[in-house]
């Protein structure tokens, strides 16, 4: 049931160019627990997909379930609440400069009902699970790449999502920062029972670490299944 469904699904831009199929027809399952990627090129629909899963993007036609709810006919309120339960990382990081670590992974929690005292103790322990305790008083120009994405990590896992979404999050890393980033995500699913969900360009990063992948190409899959039979070499 913490799964994310997709059938059918297509997503049309109206732009000044005209129309433009940015998804077309497109199934997929992922299944609770899963380390699920997708990988296609740029312009291929990897974000577009994304924002039909958190319900930022609406859709022409199909279906979208997550954790057994149609995106697509939630409201407002019942659309904030799916996606607090959707971890959400990014390459560019999206840390704010003036906040600290513990300030930028506190920012999660300002709208829970969590005392400043609680909130101090739940930053702290997410800090500590992503391995970045004693980096709680520096600010994002102080960290490395690396140790940045680790804090937007500990932030998206403030509110204990179910899943956690990965747009493109190791694309600005170099190969060992990317290695390691994945050995916590890889870490997280198996101790807090993650759903991941890894959308990349990078074919290594499928290899590293997903059970599952899609190829997306031109807004359509053109091959799904277990990453070792999709990449097997003939
Ligand atoms: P990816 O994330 O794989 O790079 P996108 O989902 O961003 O792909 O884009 C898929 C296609 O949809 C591209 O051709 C892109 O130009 C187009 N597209 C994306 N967003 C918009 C938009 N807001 N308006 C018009 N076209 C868009
Ligand atoms: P609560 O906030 O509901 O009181 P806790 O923070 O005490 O719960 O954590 C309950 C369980 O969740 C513990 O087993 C802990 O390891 C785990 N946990 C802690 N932090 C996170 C997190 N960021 N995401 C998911 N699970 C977490």
């Amino acid at each position: 049931a913490n799964g994310i469904h997709i059938a059918g699904l297509t997503k049309t831009y109206i732009g000044d160019e005209g129309r433009k199929v940015a998804l077309h027809d497109v199934d997929i399952d992922i299944a609770e627990g899963d380390v699920y990627g997708v990988i296609g090129l740029s312009g291929a629909g990897k974000s577009t997909l994304v924002r039909c899963i958190n319900g930022l993007e609406s859709y022409d036609k199909g279906s979208v379930t997550v954790r057994g709810h149609e995106v697509g006919d939630l409201s407002k309120k019942q659309l904030r609440d799916l996606r607090r339960g959707i971890g959400m990382i990014f390459q560019s990081f999206n840390l704010m400069p003036s906040r600290t670590a513990a300030g930028n992974v506190e920012l999660a929690l300002l709208d829970s009902d969590l005392t400043a005292a609680q909130r101090a103790t739940r930053v702290s322990r997410l800090l500590d699970l992503v391995g970045l305790k004693d980096k709680a008083d520096s600010y994002p120009s102080e960290l490395s790449g690396g140790q940045k994405q680790r804090v937007a990590i500990a932030r998206a896992l403030a509110n204990n999502p179910k899943v956690l979404l990965s747009d493109e999050a190791t694309s600005a890393l170099d190969p060992s920062t990317t290695k390691s980033i994945l050995k916590l995500l890889r870490r997280l699913h198996d101790d807090l029972g993650l759903t991941i969900v890894i959308i990349t360009h990078q074919m290594s990063v499928i290899k590293q670490i997903c059970n599952r992948v899609a190829v997306i190409d031109h807004g359509t899959i053109t091959e799904e299944g277990r990453t070792f039979d999709v990449f097997a070499n003939p």
